[in-house]
């Protein structure tokens, strides 16, 4: 299976989410919070198309590059998974790498926050990277869902009602 961007952003969050996600169970379209985070995205950058290109290759998808510079830029609507999208655009670099782009760098950006960070990639992230594929590919073949994460760390999740609802109902029955 090809891993996207998705994929490698869901695994730092929760496996569970990327299980569900692999699994053809996608929920970020009743999101409102991914809607927000798009409406940011799309309006962040608007003014200055001309000077990015929207690549796809090797499975990832990325919407604002810059060819010239070979530096991509991850847009974000908050920090609090910064974790998860510093990985994910390491997975960009590591992607346009092995698609033969030399010396691809990144930079994460929070308009809301006027917050951004530069990106590169180190030896330890390519092997970390290749071990973090692996992992993806097992959670992905597995025939159960992984566990769900403590209640109090799904809150924002678009999956939220999936995972909860039915105990949410049991609590306020008993
Ligand atoms: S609601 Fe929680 S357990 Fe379910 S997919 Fe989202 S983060 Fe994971």
């Amino acid at each position: 299976m090809q891993i996207t961007g998705t994929h490698f952003n869901y695994f730092q969050i929760c496996r569970r989410k990327l299980w569900l996600f692999g699994n053809g169970l996608q929920m970020e379209h009743t999101s409102e919070l991914v809607y927000e985070g798009k409406m940011i995205h799309e309006n962040s950058y608007s003014f200055r198309s001309d000077r990015f290109k929207e690549v796809e290759t090797g499975g990832i998808k990325i919407d604002f590059y810059d060819p010239k510079n070979h530096v991509v830029h991850e847009i974000k609507k908050s920090d609090k998974r910064e974790e998860a999208h510093l990985w994910q655009l390491k997975y960009y670099l590591f992607t346009l790498e092995n698609c033969g782009v030399e010396g691809p760098s990144g930079i994460l950006e929070y308009p809301a926050l006027r917050k951004r960070e530069e990106v590169f990639l180190s030896e330890i992230d390519r092997i970390t990277i290749a071990e973090m594929l692996t992992e993806i590919e097992k959670v992905l073949s597995s025939e159960v869902a992984p566990e769900k994460l403590l209640v109090s760390r799904c809150r924002n999740c678009s999956y939220y009602d999936f995972c909860w609802s039915g105990e949410i109902q049991e609590i306020e029955d008993a």
